[in-house]
């Protein structure tokens, strides 16, 4: 290890997992730069609008807002939006990093790395079975959730959707498209029916699932959307998704009774999954990551997530596997703690 510059640490992405990590070193008396390509900090949360989050329906603003403002707040973080690492070199306690902003570049020193450059949503239209970008009033989960946090769920005509299909799986647990299940959609599914139940006096909500996945306490959510909401549960998958010029046709199988099913609904929202964004490809090849299979970074040993396997070099939240929001804190506030130990062991060395 070579000798200690500014022991600063740096963090990559600003999402939950980001946030915390920024947030739990800073705490710790640590020098914190955290870079976020986007111009807002929050992640996926911010980005698109999550009115609530699963399982409880706490607020976004709630949960990411304390770590929003001690991030813009703190001496300690010092905060670089609209900024992408360009070359990165060195070793770890003395990593140089290149950092491009609209106003030019800057070379900086870190002692340490934090890699939280989290998902994407699966872009729908790639499948061709949904319609999706096609045909009217075909939306993914994410715009709902920006409709929900407006407060107004409308569909493109001005009209208040009656009855409303949501499929599950979509890009998800399909060999033609991710093989890998994203974990979260089938809650965030049920909190958005629930919320539209909620909002949407007369609407009928139906689930079109191929497994219910509302793993430890999610499964509340399933129970409930049942019991005190009414909303109906589909067992089947879906081959088409058809639009009439007025309505959506919903074809598909009834996996249950083992027939075919045909229904029309005004809404149909897509269940999208989670896969690996561009900026986790830009960074994994800058830092000479590891990917498994699917092009999430894979850490040395599948169940140990922040060890990148590089001295030095972190892992947090949904870059590494797709997860919640729960989980991508507490990766975050893991890794920060591997971060803290480099740089306490650097401070004993100089
Ligand atoms: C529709 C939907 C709804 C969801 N709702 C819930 C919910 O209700 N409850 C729940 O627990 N979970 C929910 N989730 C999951 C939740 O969004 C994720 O767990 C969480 O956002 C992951 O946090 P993260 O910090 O790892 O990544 P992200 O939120 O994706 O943040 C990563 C950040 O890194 C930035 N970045 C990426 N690449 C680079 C780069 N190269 N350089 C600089 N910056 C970069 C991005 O711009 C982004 O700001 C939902 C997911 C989906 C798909
Ligand atoms: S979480 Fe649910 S909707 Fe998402 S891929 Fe897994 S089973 Fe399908």
């Amino acid at each position: 290890m070579s000798k200690q510059t500014d022991n600063q640490v740096l963090v990559v992405g600003a999402g939950p997992a980001g946030l915390r990590a920024a947030m739990d070193l800073a705490e710790f008396g640590i020098h914190v730069l955290l870079v976020e390509k986007r111009g807002e900090l929050g992640g996926a949360p911010t980005r698109w609008k999550y009115h609530s989050l699963a399982p409880d329906f706490t607020p976004t603003e709630q949960v990411l807002g304390p770590m929003i403002e001690f991030c813009e707040s703190s001496e300690l973080v010092e905060v670089k939006k609209n900024c992408t690492i360009t070359e990165f070199g060195g070793e770890a306690g003395n990593f140089r990093v290149t950092i491009k902003s609209p106003e030019g570049t800057e070379r900086r020193n870190v002692s340490a790395v934090i890699v939280a450059t989290g998902f994407e949503h699966f872009d729908a239209s790639v499948d061709p079975r949904y319609s999706y970008g096609k045909a009217p009033n075909v939306i993914g989960i994410n715009e709902l959730e920006v409709m929900l946090s407006q407060g107004k769920v409308t569909g493109h005509d001005g009209k208040v959707p009656k009855r409303v299909a949501f499929v599950f799986c979509v890009g998800s647990r399909d060999r033609s498209t991710n093989p890998w299940c994203c974990t979260v959609c089938c809650g965030v599914s049920i909190k958005q029916a629930i919320e539209l139940k909620q909002l949407l006096k007369d609407v009928q909500v139906y689930m079109i699932y191929m497994d219910i996945r509302t793993v430890g306490l999610w499964e509340k959510l399933y129970w409930d959307s049942m019991e005190k909401y009414g909303i109906n549960y589909i067992r089947g998958r879906v081959g088409e998704v058809y639009y009439t010029g007025e309505k959506l046709l919903v074809k598909g199988e009834d996996t249950l009774v083992r027939g075919p099913f045909e229904v029309l609904f005004d809404m149909v929202v897509l269940a999208v999954g989670i896969e690996p964004g561009e900026g986790t490809k830009q960074i994994s090849k800058l830092l000479g990551l590891r990917v498994n299979e699917y092009g999430f970074l894979a850490p040395r040993i599948p169940n140990v997530h922040f060890d990148s396997g590089k001295e030095g070099i972190y892992l947090a939240g949904a870059c590494v596997a797709p997860m919640s929001v729960e989980e991508s804190i507490a990766e975050g506030s893991a890794a920060a703690m591997q971060a803290a130990k480099m740089v306490a062991k650097l401070k004993v060395r100089v």
